[in-house]
C-alpha cells in the first residue's frame, strides 16, 4: 500500500514545486523506496499537447503516448523513473469522465456534482496513479492555493487525508519567502502566513512549510513561520535559489526533510548515497567548454525546449565539459548573415516544432551545419528540415516542401512534398492527441553512426509528429548520398538520417530521445552528439 505525500504551492505560481517534488522522488529513491508521482493540472484542456509551450512551456512525451505537462520530465530525470499518462490528470479529464459516466447512466438518477461526484473521480485518479508496488506517490497540484479552478483538487486533498488517516500521507506547502523590500536583510513572512491561513480554511493542514527564498531562512523567519503556521520549527525548510536545479536535493537533505518524511510516514529510512549525484554536479564545473547552438521558434521560453537543454546537460557532464548552450529565434537566421550568428559553434541541434514560421531559417542553419561540416542533431521536426534542406540543396529539388507549411486553401502538388501526411490521415483530423505518440521501435543499419551510438540494432524511441518522410522520395534522397540510417521494423518508416560518408556527424531522428535522457544514465545519441562536437573544437 502506498504512502502519500501532497504538494501545494502558495503566494506565487513558477516557485519550483516540480523539482522540489522531483528532488523528494530521488531523496526517497536513493533511501531504497519505490515512488511514482502524479501532477494534477486544473486547467480545462485535456492535455498539454494542444498548448502553446511559448505560454506553458515544454509538452513533456510519455513512453505510453500521453502529452504531459513538462514537471513528469523533472520527475522522470531526478527519481529516474518512467511514468505514464495516469500521472498526468488534468481538470479536463476529470470532468470528460465524469459526463461521459453520466452519458452512461452510471449516476443512477443521481444530480451529479462536484461535491462528490468530480472530487471522487479526482480521489480515483490518486489511486490510480499509484499502482501496485509502490511505497510513495507524490501528488503535485498545480498553481496556487486559492485558485478558483484547484479548490476541487484541494477538497479530494482533505477528503483522500482524512479517510487515509495519520501516518499515510502528508502535506507539504510550497511558498515564497521574499526579502525584497528591505534589501534581502529581512525575509517578509506575511504572504505565508496568509496562505497558511487560506489552506486552513480548506481544512488542510501542512506538516511542512518549504520556503523558496534566495538564501537561507533565517532563525528569525524559521520562529515566526513555525508559531504563525502551526508547523513545527525544524519542518520549516528553506529552499534556496541555486545556480543548477540537480543541487535542490543536497540542500532537502541537509535539512532532513528526508529523513522527517520517513519517520512521520513509518517507512524505512537509511541514509540516502547521493555520492553519483553529487559527481554529476561537480562536472557541471568543468573548464572545458563546449558550445551548442540551438535553433528554434520557441526560443525566447528556455522551458520550450527544457528536455532537449537537459539531455544536453547530461552528456556534457558525462565527458567532463561545460555545456554553452545558445539559443537562436529561427526566424532571425532568415534574412541577414546566419553565418555570421552561427559561427563558432561546435554544435547545431534544430528540436522539434510545428509550422511554417521560422522554418526555412532552421534550413538556413542546416545547409551552414552541412557544408561547414559542423556536428549536427536534428530531433523530429529536425529531421524533416533537414530532408528538405537535402532535396533542396543537394537533390536540386530547389520547391521541396513538407505538406505542412501548406495552407488549407492551397492545391499543392504532392510531388513537392518531401514530408508528406500518410494515406491514412487527413487534414481534418482534430488537433488534440492525434500524433503519432509514444514509443516506437527502430532498426538501425549496422556500421552507421546512429547504430555506433546506440551500440544497438534495435532502439525504441518517444514520438510526436504527424508528418513522415515521403516514402516515394527516399529512393533519390538515398542516391543523392543521404543514408537512412533507422526505419521502423514494421512499415518502414523513416525514422534516422545521417551523412555518415562525409566524415562529418550529422545525425536526425524522428523521435524525441531527449525525453529518455537522464543525469546519471545520458542518452547515448546525445553522448555522441557531444563526443562530435568536442572534436570539432
Ligand atoms: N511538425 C512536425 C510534425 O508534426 C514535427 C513535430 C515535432 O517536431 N514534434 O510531424
Amino acid at each position: 500500500m502506498s504512502k502519500y505525500i501532497f504538494i501545494t504551492g502558495g503566494v506565487v505560481s513558477s516557485l519550483g514545486k516540480g523539482v522540489v517534488s522531483a528532488s523528494l522522488g530521488l531523496l526517497l529513491r536513493a533511501c531504497g523506496l519505490q515512488v511514482t508521482f502524479l501532477k494534477f493540472d486544473p486547467y480545462l484542456n485535456r492535455d498539454a499537447g494542444t498548448m502553446n509551450p511559448y505560454q506553458h512551456g515544454e509538452v513533456f512525451v510519455t513512453e505510453d503516448g500521453a502529452e504531459t505537462d513538462l514537471d513528469l520530465g523533472h520527475y522522470e530525470r531526478f527519481a529516474d523513473v518512467t511514468l505514464g499518462r495516469r500521472s498526468n490528470v488534468t481538470t479536463g479529464q476529470i470532468y470528460g469522465a465524469v459526463l461521459e459516466r453520466e452519458r452512461q447512466g452510471a449516476y443512477e438518477g443521481a444530480t451529479v456534482q462536484v461535491i462528490p461526484h468530480v472530487v471522487d473521480a479526482i480521489k480515483d485518479a490518486i489511486l490510480d496513479a499509484s499502482g501496485d508496488d509502490v511505497d510513495v506517490t507524490l501528488v503535485e497540484l498545480g498553481g496556487t492555493i486559492g485558485d478558483i479552478e484547484g479548490m476541487p483538487f484541494i477538497e479530494a486533498i482533505r477528503q483522500f487525508m482524512l479517510e487515509k488517516g495519520k501516518g499515510e500521507a502528508l502535506l507539504l506547502h510550497l511558498v515564497l519567502l521574499p526579502g525584497l523590500l528591505t534589501g534581502g536583510s529581512e525575509l517578509k513572512t506575511k504572504p505565508a502566513q496568509h496562505s497558511a491561513q487560506k489552506l486552513r480554511e480548506c481544512g488542510l493542514h501542512m506538516d511542512f512549510l518549504l520556503c523558496r527564498t534566495e538564501g537561507p531562512v533565517t532563525k528569525e523567519a524559521r520562529d515566526k513561520l513555525a508559531l504563525h503556521t502551526n508547523v513545527r520549527a525544524e519542518r520549516v525548510i528553506g529552499v534556496p535559489d541555486v545556480k543548477l536545479i540537480y543541487n535542490v536535493p543536497f540542500k532537502l537533505h541537509e535539512q532532513g526533510l528526508d529523513r522527517m518524511i520517513c519517520t512521520e510516514l513509518g517507512l524505512p529510512y537509511s541514509e540516502p548515497d547521493l555520492s553519483a549525484w553529487q559527481a554529476f554536479s561537480d562536472a557541471m564545473g568543468a573548464e572545458q567548454e563546449v558550445r551548442i547552438v540551438a535553433v528554434g521558434k520557441y526560443s525566447g521560453n528556455a522551458d520550450a525546449y527544457k528536455s532537449l537543454g537537459e539531455a544536453l546537460l547530461h552528456a556534457a557532464a558525462a565527458r567532463g565539459a561545460r555545456l554553452v548552450l545558445d539559443w537562436i529565434e529561427a526566424e532571425t537566421l532568415e534574412s541577414g548573415d546566419a553565418e555570421a550568428v552561427l559561427r563558432g559553434y561546435d554544435g547545431l541541434v534544430v528540436p522539434g516544432g510545428f509550422g511554417l514560421r521560422g522554418a526555412m531559417g532552421k534550413i538556413r542553419a542546416i545547409q551552414w551545419a552541412r557544408e561547414g561540416k559542423v556536428p549536427y542533431l536534428g530531433l523530429c521536426y529536425g529531421l524533416q528540415c533537414a530532408v528538405i534542406e537535402f532535396a533542396r540543396n543537394v537533390c536540386g529539388a530547389q520547391d521541396a516542401i513538407s505538406a505542412e507549411w501548406a495552407t488549407d486553401d492551397e492545391d499543392v502538388d504532392l510531388d513537392r512534398c518531401w514530408v508528406t501526411l500518410l494515406d491514412n490521415q487527413g487534414k481534418a483530423t482534430p488537433l488534440g492527441g492525434t500524433l503519432r505518440l509514444g514509443s516506437q521501435p527502430c532498426r538501425l543499419e549496422p556500421g552507421s553512426l546512429a547504430r555506433d551510438a546506440y551500440g544497438a540494432d534495435l532502439i525504441d524511441e518517444r514520438h510526436r509528429h504527424r508528418y513522415e518522410v515521403n516514402p516515394d522520395k527516399v529512393r533519390v534522397l538515398e542516391n543523392c548520398g543521404l543514408r537512412i540510417s533507422g526505419r521502423h521494423p514494421e512499415n518502414r518508416l523513416v525514422e534516422v538520417i545521417e551523412l555518415s560518408e562525409s566524415g562529418q556527424w550529422f545525425v536526425a531522428t524522428q523521435a524525441h530521445p531527449e525525453f529518455k535522457s537522464r543525469p546519471l544514465r545520458p542518452h547515448p545519441l546525445f553522448l555522441s552528439f557531444i563526443d562530435a562536437a568536442m572534436e570539432q573544437k
